[in-house]
């Protein structure tokens, strides 16, 4: 085990357990506020993706590493959960304090190993403190209920307390964001947490982790493993992990669900998505074009809450697409440090090739491709492709039934509002849509009828703001509890129902009938 120091001061690896040669420090595992190797011997390269070359090596923890994380946070949860909730209050309007002050560092740790625009990653990083500052106000979100004279002298109250070691597992398009979202909530409500990150742009994890002891939390309260599925299986299998919260690919997050209820753990395990955006021939074409551009292409298409089919209806389609072909033109891909880029490389080589294969097999399947990013030069080695539009998509394609997780926008053509309703209503994922119009009677109907988690009109990417929680349906959410927000003060808490009576002794009688009044 190392300080945070002594760990910096070692000089960089010439070659990871993987082979190859890094220029960076190996990321290293947070337990118990000291930075380890663990001892797996394990590494994965961590590259930069805007130049394709390996940035560091994160160290994959054994399941005894990540069994040696839990006892930590285990050791460190009596304290915690007895902290008062004003200290732990203090504790985290200093996090976002420092967090908000030093976002353009952070921002570049994650433009550095996940690839996009550094405005892009500050932006995560804005979202991410929404439920920082949701947290602050944890004295409120943790008040129970008291319920006076509910028998004749008989009082009820209700209180939250944590449930005891979480653990928080994260995919790597938002390296910030989606820990804050975890992590957060569940520090906050007494818990403490083991976070699990991405280990393809494991390092804004470390950062967070830094950021948050630096604002006084005490250590063991949040330590970070990175891993893969041996470091996850363990958390999902070991007694003392109570709760789960996942958020990453729908076969995983469905593995994940079924693993941990298996073990008797309380989960939510967020999936992938396909969102669609459908736009009424009512709308104003030019503001939905910029929409569908915006929601696309920013990312690179890897959101969750990325706009991914664009469903016409009626006559919109030729108009719609002539407006976006002129707008994707004129597009600047680059590397996320260059503040010309509007749009970066995708995260590896093996996701770059996946996703220009989708394009490629788009003609065979039966789509037209009317602009093929696929064929974009670009000079050196990073992950880059261009924008793509495919149009004629219909279901039964692959390139619409699976989760492309790229800058790959479909067209659907449809004839009529129920068309689209019923298009959207039969695809397994159901994380967000929006509807473009300016009827309101049609908007209305469109949130009545859909059958998605979260739903914009006029709003491509609807992620709700922090005062409410995050949560697709059906395939995009495993679990019932939403993230972030009221909803994960539930699902960090156990709810403790109090039943009180101060008789006198001279009233006392036995009395084996059940309970009542
Ligand atoms: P992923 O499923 O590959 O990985 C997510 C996490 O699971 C990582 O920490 C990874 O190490 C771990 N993992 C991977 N394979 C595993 C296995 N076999 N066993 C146990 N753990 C494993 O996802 P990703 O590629 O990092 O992220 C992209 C995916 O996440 C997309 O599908 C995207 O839609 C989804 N996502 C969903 C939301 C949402 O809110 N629903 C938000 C962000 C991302």
């Amino acid at each position: 085990e190392d300080t945070k120091q002594e760990a910096e001061a070692r000089a960089p690896q010439a070659a990871g357990a993987d082979g190859q040669a890094a220029t960076g420090p190996d990321v290293e595992h947070v337990i118990g506020g000291r930075r380890t190797a663990g001892t797996s011997g394990r590494t994965a390269p961590v590259y930069d993706p805007a130049t394709g070359q390996v940035a560091r090596h994160v160290h994959l923890a054994s399941a005894e590493d990540v069994a040696t994380a839990v006892e930590t946070a285990e050791a460190a949860l009596p304290a915690w959960r007895a902290t008062s909730l004003a200290k732990r209050s203090t504790i985290l309007f200093r996090v976002e304090n420092i967090i908000r002050e030093r976002t353009p560092e952070l921002a570049a740790i994650i433009t550095a190993e996940h690839g996009k625009v550094l405005s892009d990653a500050a932006g995560e990083v804005a979202r991410g403190l929404e439920n920082v500052q949701f947290c602050t106000g944890v004295m409120h979100h943790m008040k129970g209920e008291f319920l006076e004279q509910a028998a004749t002298g008989v009082d009820v109250h209700q209180i939250r307390q944590p449930v005891g070691v979480v653990a928080c597992i994260t995919p790597f398009n938002f390296p910030a964001m989606v820990p804050l979202w975890m992590i957060t909530t569940a520090i906050a409500a007494g818990n403490t947490v083991i976070l699990k990150p991405s280990e393809r742009d494991p390092s804004a994890a470390v950062w967070i982790a830094e950021a948050f002891a630096e604002a006084g939390l005490p250590p063991g309260v949040l330590n970070v493993v990175h891993g893969d599925k041996e470091a996850v299986d363990e958390l999902l299998t070991n007694p003392l992990v109570k709760a789960v919260s996942f958020v990453g690919s729908t076969p995983i997050a469905k593995y994940i669900y079924e693993t941990s209820a298996a073990h008797g753990k309380r989960v939510q395990a967020l999936g992938g998505a396909k969102n669609h955006m459908v736009v009424m021939p009512d709308a104003d074409l030019d503001s939905a074009a910029d929409a569908a551009v915006s929601a696309a292409y920013g990312s690179a298409g890897e959101r969750c809450m990325a706009v991914s089919v664009l469903v016409t209806v009626g006559d919109v389609a030729d108009p719609l697409i002539e407006r976006i072909k002129e707008r994707v033109e004129k597009l600047t891909i680059g590397p996320g440090t260059d503040p010309a880029s509007e749009m970066g490389p995708l995260i590896t080589r093996q996701a770059l090739e996946r996703v220009n294969g989708y394009v490629a097999n788009a003609p065979a399947e039966g789509a037209t491709v009317v602009v093929d990013g696929t064929q974009q030069h670009f000079d050196g080695e990073g992950f880059f492709t261009g924008v793509s539009l495919v149009d004629h998509v219909r279901p039964g394609m692959k390139v619409y039934d699976e989760e492309i997780f790229g800058p790959v926008l479909s067209v659907v053509r449809v004839d009529t509002f129920d068309d689209a309703v019923r298009l959207i209503n039969t695809n397994q994922y159901a994380n967000g849509t929006a509807v473009f119009t300016r009827d309101g009677k049609t908007a209305r109907e469109f949130e009545f009828a859909i059958e998605v988690g979260m739903v914009g009109v006029n709003v491509p990417i609807p992620v709700p703001i922090g005062a409410f929680s995050f949560g697709g349906w059906k395939s995009s959410l495993f679990g019932d509890t939403h993230m972030y927000g009221p909803e994960s003060f539930n699902f960090y808490t156990r709810r403790k129902l109090v039943t009180t009576r101060w008789p006198e002794p001279s009233e006392s009688q036995i009395d084996l009938g059940f309970p009542t009044h």
